[in-house]
């Protein structure tokens, strides 16, 4: 039988989590998205394939039901608003914090005290909007798509609001995480409509993947 159920991941880090969470459902990946160049993939489950799409794409696919679900950081999500998508469980996988970040001798502290509007270079500007405005703090957003630490080292910005793992990219690059916004984890997302229609095919593997993942605590 031809594949009923679409998987949307990104590559790297959220596919190699995923994999042990797929294999606690009795299923692998059959190719190597980083070897096969192949976007789409076929498993072991004759009726489930998985599709590799950008990070930020793997909400509007599962949205639209391009996918039926997917995983997705809590970055991602907030950036995305989330419409039409069902978010049943924290995979606690891909874990990290979305943190404010300056240059080596930037006083933080004293330009939020002196009400200085500050220049904030970012991938994730709705996530810096709220956490700025939730301060009261005055800014001016500069998006970006990646490589942020640069931003505050050639002038573009004063700070910058960007994920941070074991922080070794913020040393490497002279940079001082200096506040905390929020903890970042996974999160499986499943569209509204096959969690209807698809239910019977969904619910072993969404079962399998909480029961997998509630071991991870
Ligand atoms: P680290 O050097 O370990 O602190 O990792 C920071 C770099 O990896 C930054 O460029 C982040 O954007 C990226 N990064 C860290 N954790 C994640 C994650 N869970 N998902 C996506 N990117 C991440």
């Amino acid at each position: 039988m031809s594949a009923q159920l679409t998987l949307a991941l990104s590559k790297g880090r959220i596919f190699d989590d995923t994999l042990p969470l797929l294999e606690a459902a009795g299923i692998q990946v059959l190719e190597d998205p980083e070897t096969s160049r192949k976007l789409i993939l076929p498993t072991s489950n004759p009726l489930l394939r998985v599709i590799i799409v950008r990070a930020s794409d793997v909400p509007t696919y599962v949205q639209y039901g391009a996918a039926d679900f997917g995983v997705a950081g809590k970055d991602v999500l907030i950036e995305h608003g989330g419409d039409g998508l069902y978010q049943p469980v924290d995979l606690k996988i891909a874990a990290c914090r979305m943190s404010v970040a300056v240059a080596q001798g930037f006083d933080y502290a004293s330009a939020v005290r002196q009400g200085a509007r500050l220049r904030v270079a970012t991938k994730y500007v709705e996530i810096a909007r709220r956490h700025f405005a939730s301060k009261g703090v005055h800014v001016d957003l500069i998006k970006l798509y990646g490589s942020m630490e640069l931003a505050p080292l050639v002038g573009l910005s004063d700070v910058i609001v960007d994920l941070v793992s074991t922080g070794n990219t913020l040393r490497a690059n002279h940079l001082v995480e200096v506040e905390q916004i929020m903890d970042i984890s996974s999160r499986l997302i499943v569209n509204q409509a096959a969690l209807k229609l698809k239910r019977e095919f969904l619910q072993p593997i969404l079962a399998a993947f909480e029961a997998a993942s509630l071991n991870r605590t």
